[in-house]
């Protein structure tokens, strides 16, 4: 299945307590249809032991957000896009469906 989110998209959240922050997509979840968003989300975790140099403690961490919360920043015409899917030759591409520009990463 093709996926309208990818890492290293830009992203604006659209919905929620983060709505209006802008970021990069640095992991994906495709079966939860989550993404992690870089400095986005930021939640106080409390870490168990794990090693010497990483001790325990509470460390700000990037939580994930559900797909349906985000919308692409265009590339091209750096708009919040929405965005499609076409067949260019044997690929299926992602595009905006503002500026009709190819949106592929
Ligand atoms: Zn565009």
């Amino acid at each position: 299945m093709a996926r309208k989110i990818k890492k290293g998209d830009q992203i604006i959240v659209i919905s929620g307590d983060e709505k209006g922050k802008m970021g990069k997509v640095i992991k994906v979840f495709p079966e939860e249809n989550k993404v992690l968003i870089e400095k986005v989300n930021i939640v106080k975790k409390h870490e168990r032991f794990r090693s010497p140099q990483e001790p325990s403690g509470i460390v700000d961490k990037e939580a994930p957000i559900h797909i349906s919360n985000v919308a692409i920043i265009c590339p091209n015409c750096g708009e919040r896009a929405k965005v499609g899917f076409r067949i260019e030759g044997e690929r299926k591409i992602r595009y905006c469906k503002k500026c009709d520009q190819s949106v592929e990463t």
